[in-house]
């Protein structure tokens, strides 16, 4: 009897030290598991890219034979994408990812095997990289390139001829406006309204008037609750070479509602005292704001430490429009007249800007 005891003793015995060798080796294991896994998946995003690169060496050699024969149509300082004959070319969808610098132009229908027989070939201006991806529903062809580029297309002899056009090179009058903040950044939150969310409404209405006006156009940080870094957001107006770039935010002081209230506009004060377009232009936007909204001027404000003021290359200005942090001034912000009055005053006045040489 005793010897079964010790007998059974030293299998449990056993058994725990096994247990616990196991699991004191989990981590062991995880950290392993995660090895192979990162691995694989850096094998697999080097097959890809490796795909991308021959897509886009395909093209650059395939062009280069195409300029050997020109026979083929060909327009210059475009890219030339065989279509099928049943495309209705209506049905061709472009979405231009502008903040990432890419563009995807969707076909539907089409597959993989119409550029074997009729190449993808033409100009790779401003293209850095290509990819072709297929599904059951067509082929999609994306666009990779090296600023924010507006494409325009021509359509002869069952090819598209697509251009990546500068948008200086096809709109005059180019505007950046950008609504502060966003996605997990909500800016100032009082009493659960978000500033974020409150400058989005506000850009909306901005949009709203110059989507009926065809002599600006305007491109916008974000138009979803999205966390833009703020280098993009300035990168944005940059690459663009706008005319002028706009930031609308809600200012706020303290912890509690209090009676501090009023418009301020921020400027790079770095660009120094004569001449100052920003200076200039925050001006201009914030005496229009007061004058509309009756509300307190705080006057222009030094921003070169805010960082989409001090990296912008273009004229820039960010207005705080009201404080979250007083009553009847939060009351006013997310109130539908204000917000139109806002709106109506910044677009009336960035057109006038424009008109004035901005
Ligand atoms: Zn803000």
């Amino acid at each position: 009897m005793e010897e079964l005891v010790k007998r059974y003793a030293r299998i449990i015995s056993i058994l725990c030290f096994c247990v616990v060798i196991i699991l004191a080796s989990i981590p062991y294991i995880n950290e392993k598991i995660a090895n192979v896994i990162s691995v694989c998946k850096e094998r697999w995003e080097d097959v890809q890219q490796k795909k991308e690169r021959e897509v886009y060496e395909r093209f650059l050699k395939d062009t280069k034979k195409e300029e050997a024969k020109p026979t083929d149509v060909m327009i210059p300082g475009t890219v030339r994408i065989p279509l099928d004959s049943a495309l209705d070319v209506a049905e061709i969808q472009f979405d231009n990812d502008f903040m990432n610098h890419t563009l995807t132009v969707f076909f539907p229908n089409m597959t993989e095997d119409i550029l074997d027989k009729r190449p993808m070939v033409g100009s790779p201006d401003h293209i850095d990289d290509l990819e072709v991806t297929a599904d059951e529903s067509g082929l999609y062809v994306q666009f990779i390139t090296d600023t924010v580029i507006e494409p325009t297309v021509t359509y002869q002899d069952n090819y598209m001829f697509l251009k990546l056009n500068r948008p200086d090179e096809i709109y005059d009058r180019i505007v950046v406006i950008d609504a502060g903040h966003g996605g997990i950044m909500p800016g100032m939150v009082v009493n659960g309204i978000k500033e974020k969310d409150v400058n989005l409404d506000i850009v909306y209405k901005i949009k709203a008037l110059f989507d009926e006006d065809s002599s600006v156009k305007v491109y916008y940080t974000r138009l979803n609750d999205e966390d833009i870094p703020l280098e993009k957001r300035a990168g944005l107006a940059n690459d663009l070479n706008a005319n002028l770039f706009l930031s609308v935010h809600l200012n706020s002081y303290g912890r509690a509602y209090n009676s501090t209230n009023g418009t301020m506009t921020m400027y790079n004060e770095l660009l120094g005292e004569e001449n100052n377009r920003s200076k200039e232009l925050a001006r201009i936007i914030n005496t229009a704001l007061v004058d509309a909204l009756g509300s307190r001027n705080l006057g222009l404000t030094k921003g070169s430490s805010i960082l989409i003021i001090r990296e912008s290359e273009v004229p820039v200005a960010l207005v705080e429009l009201g404080f979250m942090s007083n009553k009847d001034e939060l009351e006013k912000l997310v109130s539908e007249e204000y917000q139109d009055t806002i709106a109506k005053t910044i677009y009336e006045t960035i057109i006038k800007a424009l008109d004035e040489g901005f």
